[in-house]
């Protein structure tokens, strides 16, 4: 198990005999955004990560960040920029995992973000399988408010989606969505919930979202 500072880094895996959809979700990447591992925990106590799919769960990639409540990690680097080139041993012990892992059928990263006014989604979805993003800003907007504005964080926007250019060589930092999409899946979500609601508020949006989209892509 590789440690930072005293932090374990940890993946779980859980699989059902048979075939089955591979799903993978993470959160934790950004030390200030504690609702994410709180919505990955909820989920898991409440069974949804059931005999449906082969779940992969790498819940809390910042510690050190989320210790010390900072976006960046303790050497302050934002790790999710770090997916290319790699210089943080977190996200050099996460990609070791990843790479030892089979493709995904569908992903999930938790975000919050400090500055919107209500939920919103990334999509990369390059193969233009059917989208699970009207699902989820559907399910979400039934409860609580989506970001609707033209414009998200410098990136046009539609209805709480966000549907940025999936190419990775257009860009010189990877997110880990865009190194999900580059190495392990072809449909991977970002899920961005407001800071200015309670951490409540911001589980009950993660968790809305996620298991309205389970929902919709799982057979029952
Ligand atoms: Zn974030």
């Amino acid at each position: 198990m590789v440690e930072i500072d005293g932090c374990p880094l940890i993946a779980l895996t859980k699989r059902t005999p048979g075939p089955r959809p591979r799903i993978y979700l993470s959160s934790g990447v950004h030390g200030d955004e504690p609702a994410t591992p709180l919505a990955l925990l909820s989920l898991l106590q409440r069974g949804i990560f059931d005999s449906r799919a082969v779940w992969f769960l790498v819940p809390m990639i910042n510690p050190t960040g989320y210790l010390q409540g900072t976006r960046e990690n303790l050497a302050g680097v934002d790790l999710n920029r770090d997916y290319r080139h790699r210089q943080s041993p977190e996200i050099a012990a996460h990609v070791r995992w990843l790479e030892h892992q089979p493709p995904f059928d569908l992903t999930f990263c938790l975000h919050e973000d400090w500055e919107s006014t209500g939920f919103y989604l990334y999509e990369l979805n390059p193969e233009n399988r059917p989208t699970l993003a009207d699902t989820m800003i559907s399910a979400v907007g039934r409860t609580y408010p989506i970001d609707r504005a033209p414009e998200i964080d410098g990136r046009p926007a539609s209805g709480g989606i966000i549907r940025p250019d999936p190419d990775p060589i257009s860009r010189e930092l990877w997110p880990e969505t865009i190194y999900l999409c580059a190495h392990h899946t072809t449909l991977s979500y970002t899920l961005e919930v407001p800071s200015a609601f309670s951490i409540a508020d911001r589980v009950a949006m993660h968790g809305i979202a996620i298991e309205s989209a389970l929902n919709a892509f799982l057979p029952s």
